[in-house]
């Protein structure tokens, strides 16, 4: 490097909610010269790429959104209860237009490589096309999810139709009048179900494991919620900070067997009639993530609907979950009704497994081809750590990330590691829990304000130190242990993806609990991270 003036004062990756804040806090409050980039055509991250049917929140949208822009934080994101994929495009499209981002957000350009220089504290970074830009600072808001599983099942790539996964959804593909498969029934694959059975001549559900999933309780937004919406929405917003998940309501406090099983009935018959997966798991007992029996409550309430909704008993059976009630909550509008349709039929893979996918479509252990226009990949991401695996970062002294992570991936506060000095994580591993506008501004937020401490002490280094990591780290685990979230394998503990090292990579302890810890290291003067200037002492690395 020839000298020690990098290109830019911070270089943000990712152009979703966590960059386009990152870009506009640090733009804005430190006055920094910042470029942001993203592999995609336009802004908008996880909302640019997830394009399939029925794609849309499922936090409740007056909760999912940007909550620092006062002029707009009034009126509710588009028409119905939960922000359709359009209308949130449309609304981080106006967010970036009025702050005046989209001068430094370079589209099309995909990093491949972060390398840190130790003597001038200085990253650069690397797009697939050869080019490169340093930055002292470097925000990676890749997405928690975005680096998708797309399992290479037989004969996967001799299907003659339009074979996709769902997060990267043609913008020319439609699925009116076709015959569609679906593989995977998570969040993805449900809300795919409910809304492409609605049009699709014929659709094959392939499911592996039976969901658990609740009504959502969707529909058009009436005047009088806007308007107490908009009388109201400070208090709602300052209830989302204070809150475990951040999702407008408030958790319930009391135990699902500290009641009559009347009363559990009609807190249950209440919460699936109001509609939300995470209402119906937080808002009507404060243990059903942690008790057995009160997860086992919940589980057998949704079964007994499953019973009452589905009319063919052999294609209800099917759909029965058993097993913990503790991943990721889904719900949605009638996904089992959606079951009723004469143009939908469920395969249960437990049953007759894939056994290969043929030019016409899927074969199943039981000699019958699903015949299909177009096969649908709902089977989810690599979540957290997996688009970090996929570059080449190199930290302090050449080490990479995946060989810091070799053990399993952590962090400090989730938002940064040892080695990686200056380099910012927006929902790393052993992030906060919760719904995800609010826990990216919190990180944004914090995070600009560490970078600001450092500029204005002087120093060109900040680095969380490997204790600060082992120990948040190994804080996460203890909290998981306790959860049943870590006993059943999903995106959360990685244990969808064969051979990645299951961990719960989550701070399962809530966002009030996160931003309290956030706050409480600030206020000791930032515990557990070192700030100094170039050529800074040698941390030790975590082993
Ligand atoms: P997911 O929850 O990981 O679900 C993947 C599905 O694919 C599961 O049903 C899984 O079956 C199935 N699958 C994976 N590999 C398979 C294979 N080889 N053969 C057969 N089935 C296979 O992924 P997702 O549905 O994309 O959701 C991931 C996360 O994205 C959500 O939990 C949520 O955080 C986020 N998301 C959010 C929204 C929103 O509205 N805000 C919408 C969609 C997604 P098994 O269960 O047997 O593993």
């Amino acid at each position: 490097m020839a000298d020690n003036t990098p290109d830019f004062d911070a270089i943000v990756i990712g152009a979703g909610m966590g960059g386009i804040y990152s870009l506009h806090k640090l733009r804005k409050e430190l006055g920094f010269s910042v470029r942001a980039f993203d592999r995609a055509a336009g802004i908008g991250g996880t909302w640019w790429w997830n394009r399939y049917p029925g794609a849309k929140s499922d936090s409740e949208g007056i909760v999912y959104r940007f909550s620092f822009d006062n002029d707009t934080l009034a009126e509710p994101i588009g028409n119905n209860r939960y922000i359709n994929q359009a209308d949130m495009q449309a609304y981080l499209e106006s967010v970036v237009d009025k702050f005046d981002l989209r001068k430094d957000i370079e589209l099309n350009t995909d990093i491949v490589a972060m390398t840190f220089d130790d003597a001038s504290a200085i990253w650069t970074i690397t797009a697939d096309d050869g080019r490169s830009y340093t930055a002292r600072f470097v925000v990676t808001a890749l997405g928690p999810l975005s680096t998708t599983y797309f399992p290479d099942l037989k004969g996967r790539d001799s299907f003659q139709g339009r074979l996709v996964h769902t997060a990267a959804w043609p913008a020319d593909l439609t699925v009116d009048g076709k015959r569609v498969g679906v593989i995977g029934t998570g969040s993805t694959g449900t809300q795919f179900i409910c809304a492409a059975s609605k049009t699709a001549a014929h659709l094959t559900v392939f499911q592996r494991t039976a969901q658990y999933c609740v009504p959502n309780g969707n529909g058009p937004l009436s005047e009088e919620f806007r308007a107490e919406y908009r009388a109201n929405h400070k208090q709602i917003w300052d209830g989302v900070w204070t809150s475990y998940v951040g999702c407008g309501f408030e958790e319930s406090h009391v135990s699902a067997m500290s009641v009559s099983p009347e009363e559990r009935q009609r807190v249950f018959q209440s919460a699936w009639e109001k509609g939300n997966a995470f209402r119906f798991m937080l808002e009507t007992f404060n243990d059903i993530a942690l008790d057995p029996a009160a997860n086992e409550a919940a589980a057998e309430f949704i079964r007994s609907k499953i019973k009452e909704i589905v009319k063919d008993p052999e294609t209800a059976r099917k759909l029965m979950p058993y097993g913990y009630y503790a991943r990721r909550p889904v719900s949605n509008e009638d996904y089992y009704e959606t079951f009723n349709q004469d143009n939908v039929n469920l395969v249960s893979l437990k049953e007759t497994p894939i056994r290969e996918i043929t030019s016409a479509g899927v074969i199943t252990e039981d000699d019958v081809e699903h015949e299909l226009d177009i096969l649908v990949f709902a089977t989810g991401f690599d979540a957290f750590d997996g688009t970090y695996r996929q570059m080449d970062i190199r930290g302090r002294g050449g080490r990479g990330i995946r060989e810091h992570w070799q053990d399993g991936a952590g962090s400090y506060l989730g938002v940064a590691c040892n080695g990686f000095p200056n380099m910012f994580m927006i929902f790393g591993p052993c992030t906060v829990f919760s719904n995800l506008p609010p826990g990216i501004e919190t990180q944004v937020e914090w995070i600009t304000d560490l970078i600001k401490t450092a500029v204005d002490g002087g120093k060109t280094c900040v680095e969380a130190t490997a204790a600060a990591e082992q120990a948040w780290t190994s804080t996460c685990d203890q909290i998981a242990e306790r959860s049943l979230f870590s006993k059943v394998d999903s995106f959360i503990n990685g244990g969808n993806i064969p051979g990645k090292r299951k961990r719960l990579l989550f701070y399962v302890a809530g966002l009030a609990a996160y931003r309290g810890k956030l706050a409480e290291v600030a206020g000791s003067g930032y515990d557990g991270f070192v700030l100094s200037n170039s050529s800074p002492v040698q941390a030790e690395h975590v082993a």
